[in-house]
């Protein structure tokens, strides 16, 4: 399908159904300001930089190196401005109606990479294999070393307009007491989709982008109101993992990464499926780069939060990473509806990912 037919219409999120987006790609429509792509700092080594290889004692001390001897190649250390900090009781504070808990977890800063400017696209996948073997090492420890941690959430930050505040190449970790809302609502609402149809709603989703193909009419035209074929929401399917561009997707750009076959647990990732992740990812991000340049993006990864609350979610929960490059600011209708507005249709922008010839 084309955006020459302009369309207008509210996607309810299959996963969440309290979440919505306003497709609207009418020229005329658009609401919002794109947002100014920012010059990437390309560069190899910065004197002034903490984060790169050499300056090793403007940071606080290595909490984990991998490789663990020799040169390190992705590096965890304690962030100076920590969010959450184990110095804290994690005890609970309620006063009348306001209820609070003690803000007490951890924040630790992973260096992606020893070289100051290096895009994730650029670096090979041998690499970012190792960086996601150390995002599991690091959130096993964490899970470990304290029962009270009952989410681990690794997240990147790439760019200004996506809040990162060092330019040098980094992701970010912070184990919290609580599981955050996001996931929490995923959690429950694949936990009754699993009740009623006896299936993980993350594979059904898979099942359907790989497969689904219909033709919706207009009933009284007999138009043809949209088709849908195979794999038009598929952006990169490697051997273990796919990239989907999510029906409903928030942001314009938004791309999901999945195991194929069902997984809840990030933990339990196997060394073939990382390697395919790391491709997955590797390809996922230069196609964002080639179409909408100097992508500024976050990205988070989804993972079956630890307690005894949660050992009941492995059938109906799928552990996955969300890209969601940042290409407009959002406006106050959609901070105060909570309705992003795309101005693309996700098909589009599949569409135009899996056309970028990549190597
Ligand atoms: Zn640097
Ligand atoms: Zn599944
Ligand atoms: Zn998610």
């Amino acid at each position: 399908m084309t955006d020459s037919q302009p369309l207008r219409e509210i996607r309810i999120n299959p996963i969440v159904p309290s979440e919505s987006v306003l497709v609207a790609t009418a020229r005329g429509s658009r609401p919002r300001k794109d947002e100014a792509p920012a010059p990437r700092d390309t560069r190899a080594h910065v004197a002034t930089c903490p984060f790169c290889q050499g300056n090793e004692h403007l940071t606080p001390p290595t909490i984990a190196a991998f490789p663990a001897a020799g040169e390190w190649r992705v590096r965890i250390v304690e962030n100076l401005y920590p969010v959450l900090g184990d110095d804290r009781a994690g005890g609970s504070l309620v006063f009348g109606l306001q209820q609070a808990i003690e803000g007490y977890g951890r924040h630790e800063v992973i260096i992606d990479h020893p070289q100051h400017g290096t895009a994730i696209h650029e670096m090979s996948e041998s690499h970012l294999s190792l960086l996601f073997a150390a995002y599991r090492t690091r959130m096993r420890q964490l899970y470990d070393s304290n029962p009270r941690l009952k989410y681990v959430l690794v997240f990147k930050n790439f760019g200004p307009a996506a809040g990162a505040s060092i330019p040098h190449t980094h992701s970010q970790l912070i184990a919290m007491p609580v599981v955050p809302e996001n996931v929490h609502n995923e959690l429950e609402h694949s936990r009754i989709y699993f009740k009623k149809h006896h299936q993980c709603i993350f594979c059904s989703l898979i099942d359907e982008a790989l497969t689904f193909e219909a033709t919706l009419y207009h009933r009284d035209s007999g138009e043809i109101r949209r088709k849908i074929h195979v794999g038009q929401y598929v952006v990169e399917r490697g051997e273990h993992c796919i990239a989907i561009k999510p029906f409903a997707s928030r942001f314009e750009w938004e791309v999901h990464i999945l195991p194929l076959v069902h997984q809840s647990d990030f933990l339990a990732i196997n060394d073939d499926v990382r390697d395919d992740l790391a491709r997955v990812l590797r390809r996922t991000m230069a196609r964002l780069d080639a179409v909408i340049g100097g992508a500024q993006y976050n990205y988070f990864l989804h993972s079956q939060p630890h307690g005894p609350e949660h050992a009941d979610c492995g059938a109906s929960y799928h552990w996955h990473l969300e890209i969601c490059p940042r290409t407009s600011i959002p406006t106050g209708f959609e901070l105060g509806s909570g309705l992003f507005v795309s101005t693309i249709s996700p098909e589009t922008a599949a569409e135009r990912l899996r056309a970028v010839v990549i190597d």
